[in-house]
């Protein structure tokens, strides 16, 4: 089977018992999405085997390479801004 959606999960397609258009999901994409997951999943329980200050460890040294702003990271830091520094690397993570 091969892609028929152009990425976006869904193509129409002809119904021809009710005479009708209708959205169909993509199958190999569906697929594909299903081993993506399936994937993350495996790479989650792989890496919970490291202990918590490693992995604090790792996110910080991220933090430090990717905040611009040092003075700001610091008074994160400081003022123990648990929130901020998460979202931070959230959103930088991706
Ligand atoms: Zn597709």
């Amino acid at each position: 089977m091969k892609c028929e959606c152009d990425g976006s999960g869904w193509f129409l397609q002809a119904n021809h018992y009710h005479e009708i258009m209708e959205w169909v999901e993509c199958m190999p994409c569906l697929v594909e999405q299903k081993e993506k997951q399936d994937l993350m999943a495996n790479i989650a329980q792989l890496i919970s085997q490291s202990s918590h200050q490693k992995l604090a460890k790792l996110l910080a040294d991220f933090c430090f390479a990717n905040f611009d702003d040092k003075d700001r990271l610091e008074k994160m830091v400081e003022s123990k801004d648990f929130i901020s520094l998460m979202s931070f690397i959230e959103v930088n993570l991706k």
